[in-house]
């Protein structure tokens, strides 16, 4: 199994099935597991082997076979998934970190990942955050006392592509962890593991489902750190994934590699019919040779990837009537959906930033974030052609 490709996996890897032989992954809709003798209950809770379980909160055979299945993928030892990416985010950090310790992350970070380095601050924890694209920043942030430097390895909603390789050697050499929320590169275009992130988040609400139909998450790494400290942590905090939701993403994976080459298809066709509106002032995209790091993109991720921002000249009016022009694109905030979506960053997704920092992270009263889904190219591309004429 370890040679075939990401497509292949997706498919099989993982796959357990039970005495029935069932085509399809079973759903476990279980809390817990009975044991045939007082003994083996005991053996059990002395030490559970690989494949037994013992409640539902350490783990289901569905959610495993998730883990697995992304564990394989994603090229770790293994994964442990949650509830929703941002019980991820939060337990790959908490699970490790005590009052004193040091993290630096990229300021260009989802709103709530910003907040759970807020809550590591009330417990002690030193938090610098940095211009991810700036490497001599990383250098001086990251001392000896730094346990883990966290990023999203492309920032939304503008897109900043943030050079793994490089960071993770600025890491490495303070003995500190890094830690990728890599949910824009997608499982399909991560190379993450291999660039030297140790561990690598993912909201499996996004592209791994790619329906808009449940929420989840899941870490990625050493089986010493997710079957020690993280599972520890987890375990007793209790954000496990719901083995219905488990069933949902295990569907949802099979189809992972074709709509996200699709999508990413669609994004390079999109980018390229706008890139020279005369409505448009800027367009986003990595895989768009105008971008700052369009090498590092390609070289990273092989791909530009299923989102592209756009700047509309004037402003929020505009963006506002551009949007409310789309009639195949929903608005909506969500993203790596198989419907194309559309969202206005500044009024919704990162609304509560301060004016400060959405400046400084570009995110401008016309900025719009295209989030392809799967339908026909053309269409799509035609769509946003016409409600630009609308501004
Ligand atoms: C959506 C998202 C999250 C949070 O995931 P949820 O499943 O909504 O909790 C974290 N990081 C990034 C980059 C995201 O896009």
């Amino acid at each position: 199994m370890s040679d075939w490709k990401p497509r292949t996996k997706m498919v099989h890897a993982g796959v357990k099935r039970s005495q029935w032989g069932e085509m399809a992954e079973a759903i476990h809709l279980t809390q817990g597991f009975v044991y045939e003798s007082a003994e083996a209950a005991e053996a059990r809770f002395i030490e559970a082997g690989r494949d037994e379980f013992i409640y539902a909160r350490y783990g289901n055979p569905t959610v495993r076979i998730f883990e697995d299945r992304i564990a394989a993928i994603e090229g770790t030892e293994d994964a442990f998934a949650t509830a929703s990416g941002m019980a991820a985010v939060n337990a790959a950090l908490t699970a490790i970190l005590k009052a004193g310790d040091h993290v630096v992350a990229a300021r260009a970070l989802f709103g709530s990942c910003l907040y759970v380095l807020d809550i590591l601050k009330r417990f002690g924890v030193a938090v610098t955050l940095v211009d991810g694209l700036d490497l001599a920043a990383w250098a001086k942030a990251i001392t000896p006392a730094t346990r883990a430097v966290f990023f999203e390895s492309v920032s939304n909603p503008t897109l900043e592509v943030i050079d793994i390789a490089a960071v993770a050697r600025l890491a490495h050499a303070a003995g500190a962890l890094v830690i990728v929320d890599n949910v824009f590169a997608t499982p399909v275009n991560s190379r993450a593991v291999e660039l030297g992130a140790d561990i690598v988040v993912y909201s499996a609400t996004k592209h791994i489902d790619g329906g808009g139909r449940c929420l989840g998450g899941v870490v990625c790494g050493s089986r010493d750190y997710i079957r020690g400290p993280l599972e520890t942590y987890l375990k007793h905090t209790g954000a496990a994934l719901s083995p219905f939701n488990a069933w949902v993403l295990l569907s949802g994976m099979q189809t992972l590699d074709l709509r996200v080459r699709a999508q990413t298809a669609s994004a390079l066709a999109l980018a390229e019919a706008v890139e020279a509106h005369p409505a448009v002032a800027r367009t986003l995209y990595p895989g768009l040779p105008s971008h700052p790091q369009h090498a590092l993109a390609m070289a990273q991720m092989g791909a530009g990837g299923t989102v592209v921002s756009i700047e509309l000249k004037a402003g929020q009016k505009a963006a506002f009537a551009f949007l409310n022009a789309l009639k195949i694109w929903l608005i909506s905030n969500n993203l790596g959906d198989a419907r194309s979506i559309a969202t206005h960053p500044a009024t919704t997704t990162h609304q509560r930033l301060p004016a400060e920092q959405k400046a400084l992270l570009g995110i401008t009263p016309g900025l719009v974030r295209l989030s392809l889904g799967i339908e026909d190219t053309g269409d799509l591309v035609a769509d946003v052609l016409e409600a630009l004429t609308v501004i």
